[in-house]
């Protein structure tokens, strides 16, 4: 039977191999590296709901295939494919340059071939996109898996008249573009599965594990991610996955929470694969108490000793580090604070006081945590070069209040590469403080090859130069790193190696912007070329070191047997 559907992750520029850029602290903290090899969720949601309805779907991380071998042929892999139709996902706008050129790879060899786009940011730029000789459907908003599946079965059939009953469907006929209602929003998302099962069968389908590779170090660190909502009740402004944000590109009004009961099984069902750590995507605490009462309920049931992370968007009631230190051991916390300053939290969305967050950890930290993590950014509204700088006395007075306790972590990094289209600062800049140099679909593929973060910004601030927001980025960074350092929360050595890093980044940097002044193209591209090798090594792990981000301790075990008996299981009902 011919695959139905393959669905490509593209890395963020396709020629990333070629290339020299400095992308510098874009995705430190995130497991992934620049190249955001990491496929987005809705892969794993769609593909299931595609396949339990009887269709063939493919998972290709071509990202991840091209960053793990530098062998790897991607043109030559894509010509081989033969499936009714492509999806890409053009999820997060970095992947702006890569989805496009793949998407341009694949009609190449595949002229026949369906391509469809989907994803926040192919929803926000459905209208540029779809000036893509290449893009033949767009399916906007967030809930994509019911209108893809009509999709396919539309081109399955190859029933054209069906299309403008699709909900959500952008579509192309004899050069007139038609742009079908976003109807389909899926208000509980009871039809939503994270099996992370499909990983396994696609492996025995097509015997290719490395296609289905979430990102480049997962078998080490194999943690998996289960998302509790859809859509979000805050409004951070610079934040595409935002209630504003959400509203204008998918028609989402309110967010929508999973089913307790089913995350839990979900848990329970991966635990029983693969022991490793766990991430809770959302916070629980955004849909009421009684939600997490719930959860907790459910989560007794679970084993005690899983290793599991909670991400809040502003401090709990202490009555949930009550509850989650009665189900777990082994629990890390995270919130993101974003500025020590109340005013400019505040203008960022978010009204939480320094003095609520402080007793937070506090009190985490004495009812057992793991670990608790305060991640800082840096070119907020209103953010000054001495205010970034005052995030390190913040984080110190932190230390001194918990005892110098080396499971407080606090991170930092920039609102980089982009402002989120969608977002209120995006589409209002000034208000925020904000110029943005780079509105259209183009100019961000074009930002996103220059040849460092600084360049590939879509945004000035009025309150600090690029310059020094890339010194004062860099400055506060190597300041906790020392507050790390002393806390015992990483070793000395560590604390070292992360200290020469990124002052030989700076250095990078300031040899980019020298080159940068070179008027003779060719003469600066050369250049620039020359420093491919320095740009890949301090482009990784720059404002922190990778690993400070994992469990602490962590372990992992794949069971075999399970995954095995899950792959024949499954493989024999499809
Ligand atoms: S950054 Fe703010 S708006 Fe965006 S998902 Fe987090 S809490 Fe919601």
């Amino acid at each position: 039977m011919k695959t139905d559907l393959v669905l490509l992750h593209a890395p963020s520029v396709y020629d990333f191999r070629k290339k020299s850029i400095m992308f510098g602290p874009m995705s430190d903290l995130v497991p992934s590296t620049p190249i955001f090899e990491m496929y987005p969720i809705g892969f794993l949601t769609m593909a299931n709901y595609l396949s339990r309805r009887g269709m063939k779907v493919r998972i290709v991380n071509l990202a991840y295939r091209m960053l793990a071998d530098n062998n790897f042929d991607a043109e030559k892999f894509i010509k081989a494919l033969d499936p009714a139709a492509f999806g890409i996902d053009l999820h997060w706008l970095p992947h702006c340059q890569g989805s496009i050129e793949v998407s341009r790879i694949v009609k190449k060899y595949h002229h026949g071939t369906p391509i469809i786009f989907g994803g926040f940011s192919s929803s926000y730029f459905y209208k540029e996109l779809m000036e893509f000789d290449q893009v033949d459907y767009i399916i906007k908003g967030d809930s994509a898996e019911e209108p893809l599946y009509q999709l396919i079965g539309a081109i399955r059939s190859g029933n054209r008249n069906s299309l403008k009953d699709i909900p959500n469907l952008v579509w192309k006929e004899d050069d007139k573009i038609y742009d079908n209602p976003i109807t389909n929003i899926s208000r509980d998302l009871s039809e939503i599965d994270f099996d992370y099962r499909f990983m396994f069968k696609e492996v025995l389908k097509y015997r290719d594990i490395k296609s289905i590779v979430p990102f480049i170090d997962w078998f080490r660190y194999p943690i998996t991610t289960i998302p509790v909502v859809r859509g979000c009740n805050n409004d951070c402004c610079g934040c595409g996955g935002s209630r504003s944000a959400f509203k204008r590109f998918g028609g989402r009004t309110k967010p929508s929470f999973r089913d307790p009961e089913k995350l839990v099984d979900e848990i329970k069902m991966i635990q029983k694969h693969i022991k490793a750590p766990v991430f809770l995507l959302g916070d629980l605490n955004n849909n009421g108490n009684e939600y997490v009462r719930d959860f907790f309920k459910y989560a007794k049931s679970l084993d005690r000793e899983i290793q599991i992370f909670f991400e809040f968007f502003k401090p709990p009631d202490n009555s949930f580090f009550d509850m989650a230190a009665d189900t777990f051991s082994n629990v890390c916390y995270e919130i993101s604070p974003d500025s020590h300053s109340e005013d400019i939290r505040k203008k960022m969305g978010k009204s939480f006081s320094n003095k609520d967050l402080k007793t937070s950890i506090k009190y985490a930290l004495d009812s057992g945590a793991v670990r608790f993590d305060l991640y800082f950014m840096t070119g907020l509204p209103g953010q000054t070069k001495e205010s970034i700088d005052e995030t390190v006395d913040y984080c110190k007075d932190i230390f001194e209040y918990t005892g110098w306790d080396s499971r407080f972590m606090p991170f930092i990094s920039p609102m980089a590469p982009f402002l989120d289209p969608g977002s209120r600062a995006f589409e209002n800049p000034e208000k925020f403080g904000y110029r943005l140099i780079r509105r259209t679909l183009k100019e961000h593929i074009e930002a996103i090859t220059m040849p460092s973060w600084k360049y590939i910004l879509n945004y000035e601030s009025m309150s600090i130069s690029t310059d020094d927001l890339v010194d004062a980025t860099y400055c506060a960074a190597m300041g906790l790193n020392r507050l790390k350092g002393k806390s015992g929360g990483i070793s000395k050595e560590l604390m070292a190696a992360n200290q020469e890093r990124i002052i030989r980044a700076q250095k990078v940097m300031a040899e980019i912007d020298d080159i940068m002044k070179i008027k003779d193209r060719v003469s600066r591209e050369e250049k620039l070329k020359d420093l491919k090798e320095k740009t890949n090594k301090y482009s990784l792990s720059t404002v922190c070191e990778k690993k400070e981000l994992e469990f602490p301790l962590f372990s992992r075990r794949f069971n075999w047997i399970e995954i095995i008996k899950s792959m024949l299981g499954r493989s024999s009902r499809a």
